[in-house]
């Protein structure tokens, strides 16, 4: 479903793709399936040369990153660019900081980074807890958090939870800079708020509350594989009771999902059994999963409820006892 799902929607699948000629500059050639097809690559060293390339050739350009969702893609003939700018080399994207009541990380930022990140394992340790679920670490020493949350495939697990803290995307494109809240960034799969030429260049998360607790519940077949079902929450306890909660989903959907009532319902509780249930019973609900490899959509729905009552147990027991 997922699949199909690309086929239709990505704006770069083009059928019968293999070009008669090839682009100008530097190319590389693809003569089958297990090659991309030809493109011209653009290694900018700024923003502004990144996006002054990105206007030049309109839809027949992308931005690439890590490469981890966008080369395999182009192998299989999914996606077709003809450029491909590459932002690895443009040092203003990359690196972790606090700016005020801001975290802001940088779009080229590997998830390898992420991981390593002191800054990130003091104050938002969900990030670092969620990169260690991302695929192996030979693709997290390349995979960015940019790519990932850019992407737009439902699979990727970024992308809720940057919605459960809830972040917001610094997108620069001709027309200056936006910025775009997480929870508002999704449109459905491989379609998300940004335009034909903007680039992400940051994620500002407002720093969570100190004592927190989080957690990212993921189901997946085996090890590197994407989620079955996975459940991003975070809480604030006081006097023993949740005080504020968020709770997101991934891959139960064509987007990642904002369970706004599950994070509600937990509210004032001491996370006991009948509130859990009752929140991952508000979960499960607005789950719209595919029947796929992982399982049925009746299987998945179940799973998003199981990991959201496990997420909600393990952050508010994190937040009581400060780990
Ligand atoms: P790229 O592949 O370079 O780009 C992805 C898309 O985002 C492209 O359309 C590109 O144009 C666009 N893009 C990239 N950066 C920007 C930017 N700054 N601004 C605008 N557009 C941008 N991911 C998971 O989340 N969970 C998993 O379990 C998982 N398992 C994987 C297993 C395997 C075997 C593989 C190969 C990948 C897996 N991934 C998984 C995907 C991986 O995390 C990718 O690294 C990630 O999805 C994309 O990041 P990237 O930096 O590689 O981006």
């Amino acid at each position: 479903m997922q699949l199909a799902l690309l086929l239709q929607r990505t704006r770069f699948y083009r059928r019968n793709n293999e070009k008669s000629c090839y682009p100008t500059g530097s190319q590389f050639h693809g003569g089958n399936k297990l090659i991309p097809g030809p493109f011209t690559y653009h290694p900018p060293s700024s923003v502004a040369e990144a996006i002054a390339v990105l206007a030049a050739h309109g839809d027949e350009a992308r931005p690439l990153a890590g490469g981890h969702s966008l080369i395999p893609m182009m192998k299989l003939r999914m996606a077709t660019p003809e450029h491909l700018v590459d932002l690895g080399a443009i040092k203003e994207l990359s690196g972790i900081r606090a700016d005020g009541a801001d975290l802001v990380i940088g779009a080229t930022t590997t998830q390898a980074e992420l991981i390593k990140s002191d800054l990130l394992a003091a104050k938002a340790p969900i990030i670092r807890e969620t990169a260690l679920q991302i695929a192996d670490p030979q693709i997290r020493s390349k995979g960015t958090l940019g790519g990932n949350v850019a992407n737009g495939d439902p699979g990727n697990d970024m992308p809720a939870v940057m919605q459960c803290l809830n972040a917001r995307y610094v997108l620069h494109g001709k027309g200056g800079e936006r910025i775009v809240a997480a929870r508002d960034f999704y449109q459905g799969a491989y379609f998300t708020a940004l335009q034909e030429g903007e680039i992400l260049v940051a994620v500002r998360i407002p720093t969570p509350a100190a004592g927190h607790g989080s957690s990212y519940e993921k189901l997946k077949r085996k090890i590197g594989d994407y989620a079955t079902a996975a459940t991003a929450v975070i809480l604030t306890v006081s006097g023993g009771k949740v005080a504020s909660a968020a709770v997101t989903l991934t891959n139960v959907a064509s987007t990642p999902l904002f369970a706004e009532e599950a994070g509600r319902l937990v509210i004032g509780s001491a996370c006991d059994a009948a509130t859990i249930k009752r929140a991952a019973e508000a979960a499960k609900a607005i789950t719209d999963p595919a029947t796929d490899g992982r399982g049925t959509a009746a299987y998945r729905r179940e799973m998003a409820g199981v990991m959201t009552a496990r997420a909600l147990v393990k952050a508010f027991a994190r937040a009581k006892t400060g780990a």
